[in-house]
């Protein structure tokens, strides 16, 4: 069989860099489900938001059966996940995430910003793929390949290396505008911070701590104690000088 495969937007990002092209000629062997022929263009199907083949709407385990144009459409941004879609059924309740290790620092911002987000340290793609099933987590990687797995339905391969230029990349491609909860939840180990008076834990605290501050946060899970000082403020600042307004 003789496909003629064109891939629009977004999705160019991930086709070899040599041949500088959008449009292949490919000739099918043997039978092959779409996403399987889409992502040995080392596109994921997590990055894929429309599949037409001779011009029908076609899902990921649809298979060519006959000469034809498969057309390959990125994810247009605001990319809201709570929406089904033709290729993905069943939306999300909500916008959780996984961050995988090469951007946990991206995971720790969205954590401050109130996200609920489970930050792998040393998980490996197959326990990430399982989290994100089980869980119904969106996936937040640097790692193409780790985006191939079937069970990763939600996911963005985060174009941007600095974490600011990250976190902007996601609010932007999933259409986060805010309200924010920031300093809402632990950044260590994202658990829900709660309030707890000074007495309680003022054999822990600083001497200057002790001296300028009296409202505290615990973290009911790893105990860290929290309280808006000077490391607060300046991330408040750091995020508002990003247009993020916490
Ligand atoms: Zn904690």
């Amino acid at each position: 069989m003789k496909l003629t495969i064109i891939f629009r937007g977004e999705v160019n990002f991930f086709l070899s860099r040599t041949s500088q092209r959008s449009v292949f000629k490919h000739t099918l062997a043997r039978k092959a489900s779409v996403k399987d022929i889409v992502e040995s263009f080392r596109v994921p199907h997590t990055e894929i938001g429309n599949l037409l083949f001779n011009r029908m709407s076609v899902d990921f385990s649809f298979n060519p059966e006959s000469d034809g144009e498969l057309v390959v459409e990125e994810i247009k941004s605001p990319y809201d996940v709570t929406r089904p879609s033709y290729l993905r059924k069943e939306a999300l309740d909500e916008l959780r995430f996984l961050a995988d290790v090469n951007v946990m620092k991206l995971g720790r911002l969205l954590i401050m910003l109130g996200f609920d987000v489970q930050v792998s340290d040393s998980f490996s793609d197959k326990t990430i793929a399982r989290i994100a099933d089980e869980e119904k987590r969106v996936v937040l990687t640097r790692d193409t390949d780790l985006l191939k797995r079937k069970k990763i339905v939600f996911a963005r391969r985060l174009r941007n290396h600095n974490p600011y230029d990250q976190l902007y990349e996601t609010l932007h491609f999933f259409g986060i505008t805010g309200p924010f909860n920031f300093f809402s939840r632990c950044s260590s180990c994202n658990t829900r911070l709660e309030r707890i008076e000074k007495e309680k834990i003022i054999h822990r605290l600083a001497p200057k701590t002790k001296k300028y501050y009296n409202t505290f946060y615990i973290c009911p899970d790893c105990m860290r104690i929290f309280w808006k000082g000077s490391h607060h403020d300046s991330m408040k600042k750091r995020f508002e000088s990003k247009g993020i307004k916490v």
